[in-house]
């Protein structure tokens, strides 16, 4: 009976501890507060110019000092090597070949002012959307015409600020006060301009890189003075669309001055998205930051100037690294691409993610997986179509045009000038194979976008986007 007694006394502490615990679990699982997150784009941003520098003199020592402590992903390759595609694939997670969208002009030769133009597809889900549907603010600062909300890339968001092509400070002020009206957690996307042609950084940041500079001819400092002419002359000249170029070509000495004038475009960015990020920190130090760029731009290396003509390192390999608040630095050198970023964020934040995507997360230990890139399109002075997959130290890129591969070995020759198709054949083929598979798999993909979706453009976005150089001369 005693026992009985006893057990059952047993019984309600038993209960009652019970119930406590109970109590205790519901107010761990209670909604879980989920950090902001913000995404900072430098449009045409070289990955070398986050940690290198001219004559000693830095190009981005604040932006360079924070990726040491934070998680620096030095091998990011980007998924095409020109703004518009590039950005589908960080905003959805999936590959260019997947989600179909490159450069998509069309001129309609039967009625000349009518242009259309691949746009973001709607059925696809963007990274804005994602974070609105997990009950995210979410706002968007952007300058490039390439990604305007006619072409979809408005989707998700709560506000998208086209500024246009404004300086670095004019964004970083703009972002600060949209910032500030946002309710947390949110996600904000500034997108800043300045590396992209034409090179015109303010002249302080313009003076610090010009030591050792050569004075130049007048006819050369009027070729700089209007370099839009001269990138046009040289590209089509370049792409074989201009047999005789009708601007000289530039001394190495004025090529050193554009070299250096971009430099300054990058020092100026770096000023301004540390201030940003300085005033966002300061306002809430959970957020997580990332920062990184949607391709590079190259200066002669492999004969052209600008972007989206080749798949070259310069071009491909760009900045990224995430301060994640609490977590120790990590300098990581394993292959990384853009369409990581949102495998990324979804777990850093503690949002399930979509099977569909074809990214992985960067947050944990992952397998050295071969990253790709691709550019092309249809328009007069675009007609080119390359693609890419690096697998370890080894790199080919494949000109469905000429119907010809180049391999080069980027740790022996990161230059890549040194082709290997023709001697490593087994390494070609290996290569050539994954490219392949690579191919079938996007159309195989349950996102893959079989047919476009094309929206016209007007006359004004069509002049803005000739301003950045894409669509060269009627
Ligand atoms: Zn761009």
């Amino acid at each position: 009976m005693k026992s009985r007694l006893i057990n059952k006394a047993w019984l309600v502490w038993g209960q009652r501890l019970m119930a406590i615990v109970a109590l205790l679990t519901v107010s761990c699982s209670a909604p879980v507060e989920r950090p902001s997150v913000l995404l900072i784009v430098v449009d045409t941003l070289r990955a070398d110019h986050l940690t290198g520098n001219r004559n000693g003199v830095p190009f981005m020592p604040k932006l360079s000092a924070m990726a040491e402590d934070s998680w620096h992903f030095a091998e990011t390759t980007s998924q095409a090597s020109w703004t518009k595609p590039s950005m589908v694939s960080l905003f959805t997670s999936l590959y260019t070949g997947t989600h179909g969208v490159e450069f998509g002009t069309r001129k309609q030769f039967l009625d000349d002012s009518s242009l259309e133009i691949d746009m973001l597809p709607k059925s696809l889900e963007s990274m804005a959307r994602f974070f609105k549907d997990h009950g995210y603010d979410t706002a968007g600062i952007q300058t490039n015409h390439q990604l305007v909300e006619d072409f979809g890339f408005g989707e998700g968001f709560d506000a998208y600020h086209m500024l246009g092509d404004v300086p670095a400070s004019v964004v970083s002020d703009e972002a600060i006060k949209v910032a500030a009206k946002l309710t947390p957690p949110y996600f904000l996307y500034v997108h800043l301009l300045d590396p992209h042609a034409s090179y015109e950084p303010p002249e302080t940041y313009r003076a610090l890189f010009e030591d050792g500079l050569t004075a130049l001819s007048e006819e050369e400092e009027e070729i700089l003075a209007n370099y839009g002419e001269y990138y046009d002359d040289h590209i089509l000249h370049y792409l074989g669309r201009r047999e005789v170029r009708q601007i000289a070509t530039l001394s190495e000495a004025a090529r050193e001055v554009v070299r250096a004038r971009y430099g300054g475009e990058s020092r100026f960015s770096d000023d301004e998205v540390a201030r940003l990020i300085a005033e966002i920190r300061g306002k809430d130090e959970e957020t997580i930051i990332a920062f990184t760029s949607d391709h590079g731009e190259e200066f002669w290396e492999h004969g052209a100037v600008g972007h989206s003509k080749s798949l070259y390192q310069e071009l491909i390999h760009v900045p990224l690294f995430i301060s994640v608040p609490g977590a120790a630095p990590r300098h990581d050198s394993q292959p990384a691409q853009l369409i990581d970023l949102l495998p990324t964020f979804a777990e850093l934040c503690g949002l399930k993610a979509r099977r569909y995507w074809q990214g992985v997360s960067l947050v944990g230990e992952r397998v050295d997986l071969p990253v790709f890139s691709a550019t092309g399109g249809s328009s007069r002075e675009h007609d080119f179509r390359l693609r890419t997959v690096r697998l370890g130290r080894y790199k080919l890129i494949h000109d469905g045009n000429k119907k010809s591969v180049s391999v080069y070995d980027l740790v022996a020759d990161p230059e890549e000038t040194h082709d290997l198709a023709k001697s490593e054949e087994a390494l070609t083929r290996m290569l050539q194979e994954a490219l392949q598979k690579h191919k079938l798999d996007n159309e195989k993909h349950p996102k893959f976008q079989a047919t476009k979706e094309l929206t016209s453009i007007d006359e004004d976005t069509l002049e803005r986007l000739k301003d950045l150089g894409y669509l060269g001369e009627d």
